[in-house]
């Protein structure tokens, strides 16, 4: 952006906004009619606004979404060239570009093998869900349809995806909700009293077998975890824990469903987050990263096991899966799809996550070395969060006004952070930032500054 006053189409866009937009999460009170930022033009780690002002997005997009950051032509012509040579025809045949980043990721990802395509992290972990319960009704009459969801994990947006989520706030007043879906506890170490206690992993999973046997292991189809909580606060799971999960869920044949909606496509440093526990899950859900923003697509991936179950299911039974999605058929999303997982293995992204994930962690710890309202520092790779807390001793959380004081003041100078979500609950206190899997030292030491130069004006 090189002039300071939007463009004609632009102002016009501003004016349409305000009068006809209706923004997710936002109260458009404050807004008094006008549109919030306008962003109208993104490169690498940045976008500016109408205004022509220019902001470091520390939160790749807001929401952990563009994985290989802004303006890359290369997915751009691709998903052109693809279009204008077949755009859309249903999933029920086959496109070039579908087939061939299924192949991609299945490379990514030994054990799994079958790939189905929809268009959002919510619609992803729905099919999964359908999958569960269809092969329930295959093979037991429906009886093992239960699915089971963790507090504090967010699972999506829709009426069923909600039903599985964790979080108070976002479901309140959305109800009722769908059945058979039963939550057990998160195993959040920074908040349980005994999360310093080395089995804290092998007991907060243990917990989960006790939901099983109380709700009848014959009823528990499977169970949906993120790998590494997103929006419930930045959370990785403490050591063992996805090891006993994989144990019970064997135990008790409950499938394990991960959901990579955040933490897919290289965010924390492996392809995947389940990566970095050594688990073997039967369904794997993504969908922000996988094309980086640049097309909308999401995928449901799970075992030929699986696949298998309806291949040879009987036919009287009606074994073939039965769901369909309209715009699982855009042959764009696999083709955008394809272009972002070569450049995250040719710029070798996966290794600059790893690296610019321990450089941030070691500035975050001096950040909380210098700041006491800072209780935690979490992250994996490139996924980070830092819980803001009144007292370190109580860990009694800050109010809102603080962490949403923070963010304020990094907009002011440039750097876009991001925060949880305001909940009826605590996790309302944690700053997040996960930038583009392109970060450099430079980039991690401007959101730093930014966050040190905030947080001396909001607590000190
Ligand atoms: N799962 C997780 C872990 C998420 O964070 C989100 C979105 N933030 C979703 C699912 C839902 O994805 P979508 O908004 O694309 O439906």
């Amino acid at each position: 952006m090189t002039n300071n006053r939007p463009d004609i189409l632009t102002q016009q866009a501003i004016e349409a906004d305000g009068a006809h937009m209706w923004h997710h999460l936002t109260q458009h009170q404050p807004l008094d009619g006008k549109a919030p930022l306008m962003v109208v033009e993104g490169k690498g780690m940045r976008v500016w606004d109408a205004s022509g002002r220019e902001h470091l997005d520390a939160v790749s997009g807001a929401v952990w979404t563009v994985n290989v950051g802004y303006g890359r032509e290369s997915i751009a012509k691709a998903v052109y060239d693809q279009l204008i040579k077949m755009n859309y025809f249903a999933n029920s045949a086959g496109n070039v570009p579908g087939g061939l980043f299924a192949e991609r990721l299945i490379e990514k990802m030994p054990g799994l093998s079958r790939v189905y395509y929809s268009n959002s992290g919510s619609e992803a972990n729905e099919k999964g869900y359908k999958l569960v319960r269809q092969l329930a009704a295959l093979k037991n009459d429906g009886k093992k349809h239960k699915i089971l969801y963790r507090d504090r994990d967010y699972h999506g947006t829709t009426i069923t995806a909600l039903s599985s989520t964790g979080q108070l706030q976002r479901k309140d007043q959305y109800g009722p909700f769908t059945p058979g879906f039963v939550e057990v506890p998160h195993c959040m170490a920074y908040r349980s009293p005994n999360g310093d206690d080395p089995d804290f992993g092998v007991q907060a999973a243990c917990e989960i077998e006790k939901v099983i046997l109380r709700e009848d292991p014959d009823t528990v189809g499977s169970i949906i975890l993120e790998p590494i909580t997103a929006g419930g606060g930045v959370i990785p799971p403490p050591e063992g824990y996805f090891e006993t999960v994989q144990e019970i869920c064997a135990k008790y044949g409950v499938l394990l469903h991960i959901d990579e909606v955040v933490c897919g496509m290289g965010r924390t440093g492996k392809w995947f987050g389940y990566q970095h526990y050594g688990v073997k899950p039967d369904i794997v859900t993504m969908a922000k990263g996988v094309a980086s923003g640049y097309a909308a697509i999401s995928v449901t991936a799970t075992t030929e096991a699986l696949f298998n179950e309806f291949l040879h299911a009987p036919a009287e039974k009606m074994n073939y899966f039965r769901d369909i999605s309209t715009f699982g058929g855009c042959a764009g999303g696999p083709a955008a799809a394809l272009e972002n997982l070569r450049i995250i293995e040719e710029e070798n992204l996966l290794q600059n996550v790893t690296n610019m994930g321990e450089y941030f962690m070691g500035r975050f710890a001096e950040l909380q070395d210098k700041y006491p309202v800072i209780g935690d520092v979490r992250g994996v790779g490139l996924f980070m969060g830092l819980e803001l807390v009144k007292d370190r001793k109580s860990k009694e959380p800050v109010d809102e006004s603080v962490t949403a004081g923070v963010v304020a003041d990094c907009m002011q100078q440039g750097v876009i952070i991001g925060r949880t979500n305001r909940s009826f609950e605590t996790f309302n206190n944690t700053l997040c930032f996960s930038p583009a899997l392109i970060c450099t030292k430079d980039d991690a030491d401007q959101i730093v500054e930014a966050v040190d130069n905030a947080l001396a004006k909001v607590v000190l």
